[in-house]
């Protein structure tokens, strides 16, 4: 038995709280395509390979959607590409930002603590989109680093902290290097994300505060797999998840 395009966006608002949170772009349904939905591919971003590469999908589950705040609105060039891609096929396209970071369960940040090791006992930061937990057996920056390299194989930039035995571990998936301040705030020993900008190489050697950039693509493959994989169990349809790589 398929679901319906409209029961799966109902349903999905419902699961990730999509009202509660201000983002940079439509949360849910972006682009509509076919009414009954058998099978979901989900993956990071909705890029045109990606799309490309999904093609027998009656609906694409994605982190990172086409429409963000900013943008002039026009349907050219890459744009045109995408949305002709799911357009021709009826493909319907879902897209679930910081909704899909935040999720207990679900989510960018509770998958990375999973696939890490690593369990929250608190939030932080903006909106609470921050984890922050017991640093457990990564007691050193070496080996949280080491840890990162095992499980998400990439090796990341690391700006070591001043060397403190590591208590309490914060992260946040992605481009959120602006909450470093904030997690050192919440009393990390060591932050971590996907991404790292000039201003937080200082603050670590400031602060003390180990920082490591896991990669943007790396830490976000997480959420949206666990998501299709609930969405499978719960109305019983075909799901696979295709990684499209990226070096950022
Ligand atoms: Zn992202």
């Amino acid at each position: 038995m398929p679901v319906s395009r409209t029961e799966l966006d109902a349903y999905l608002s419902d699961l990730l709280a999509v009202e509660r949170f201000r983002d940079y772009g439509p949360n849910g349904l972006q682009v509509e395509g076919r009414g009954p939905i058998h099978r979901i591919v989900s993956g990071v971003t909705a890029s045109r390979a990606f799309i490309e590469a999904a093609g027998d999908a009656d609906a694409l589950l994605v982190h990172h959607g086409l429409f963000w705040r900013g943008q002039d609105g026009r349907v050219t060039g890459w744009m045109k590409a995408r949305l002709k891609a799911l357009l021709l096929a009826d493909i319907n396209l879902f897209a679930y930002h910081l909704p899909l970071d935040a999720h207990a369960e679900l989510g960018n940040n509770a998958q990375l603590g999973r696939q890490l090791g690593l369990q929250a006992d608190a939030r932080f930061g903006e909106q609470d989109l921050g984890f922050i937990g017991a640093a457990g057996a990564h007691t050193s920056t070496a080996a949280l680093a080491a840890v990162v390299h095992a499980a998400l194989q990439r090796s990341p930039v690391v700006v070591p902290g001043d060397g403190r035995p590591l208590r309490r571990i914060a992260w946040c998936t992605g481009g959120a290097q602006g909450y470093f301040e904030s997690a050192i705030a919440a009393g990390a020993d060591a932050f971590l994300t996907g991404e790292i900008s000039e201003p937080q190489a200082h603050y670590a050697r400031e602060t003390g505060v180990a920082f490591l950039a896991c990669g943007h693509h790396a830490t976000e493959r997480y959420g949206v797999q666990a998501l299709g994989e609930h969405l499978a169990r719960h109305f019983g349809l075909e799901h696979r998840f295709i990684d499209i790589d990226n070096p950022a």
